[in-house]
């Protein structure tokens, strides 16, 4: 009772002018239904992320990133930004829902913010991502991995959850390299060919693609998997998606 008291008083701005400890405390705003009684339980935490969204700037610098990152007149943010040399700033909790992928679906999720960290490197999408930076995306995806426990499947590209609205990271960003550690999931040819009866929109559908546009899921597809410029699915591109298919159906979900 006594520590209660004593808990409740640092709530308490002037003391002197409080008539009693339970007239004067503020507590924390709850966000709830005005209809409910409020009981509260101890067993809660954050909210978890399940996904990570990789995004490039478009803009040169660091700088440039950060000032617009932290306007409140841009409205967009992400948790962490990381430069050429492979600097890493963080600009949100991780526990917050920062606004970089806005209008978004993956596998029947959308509003992709409100479950996923929010990466940014600074590329103006027309050249090789640094190796120094791609080195210290790794090392943070390893520590975002192992404190959250994300599943390998759940590391996707701003395009892949906004397809036809947005192309980042571009067709430079070494997405094979990422799934060699883990991050995101890829095929190596030769691949086995995909029965005559498998549907790719479908399978597109089953990785997690958005399909009510059929091209523009496949525009996002060959920007993450098969960046040749080619539009079209050619038989290796369907062989690899069988493949992803597959893979996501065993061992995506760990
Ligand atoms: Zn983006």
């Amino acid at each position: 009772m006594l520590q209660d008291l004593r808990r409740r008083a640092r709530y308490c701005l002037l003391p002197a002018l409080c008539l009693t400890l339970s007239a004067c405390v503020t507590a924390p705003p709850r966000v709830g239904s005005a209809n409910a009684q409020w009981q509260p339980s101890p067993n809660h935490g954050p909210r978890k992320p399940n996904y990570v969204i990789l995004h490039h700037t478009s803009s040169g610098t660091l700088e440039r990133a950060l000032a617009t990152l932290r306007n409140p007149r841009a409205e967009v943010s992400s948790h962490y930004l990381i430069d050429r040399d492979g600097r890493i700033v963080q600009l949100v909790d991780e526990n917050q829902r920062a606004w970089h992928a806005g209008e978004s679906y993956w596998g029947g999720h959308s509003d992709l913010n409100s479950a996923s960290i929010g990466i940014e490197l600074v590329n103006n999408g027309k050249e090789p991502f640094a190796p120094a930076q791609i080195k210290a995306l790794l090392g943070l995806l390893s520590d975002i991995r192992s404190r959250h426990k994300i599943p390998r499947a759940n590391f996707l590209g701003h395009a892949d959850v906004a397809p036809g609205r947005k192309t980042d990271p571009s067709a430079f960003f070494p997405w094979q390299q990422l799934a060699m550690s883990g991050f995101g999931l890829w095929c190596n040819p030769p691949y086995a060919p995909p029965p005559e009866s498998f549907d790719t929109i479908l399978g597109l559908a089953t990785l997690g693609y958005d399909v009510r546009d059929p091209l523009r899921a496949i525009s996002a597809f060959k920007l993450h998997f098969s960046p040749n410029g080619d539009k079209d699915m050619d038989e290796a591109d369907r062989a690899m998606l069988y493949c992803l298919v597959g893979k996501i159906m065993t061992v995506g979900r760990e």
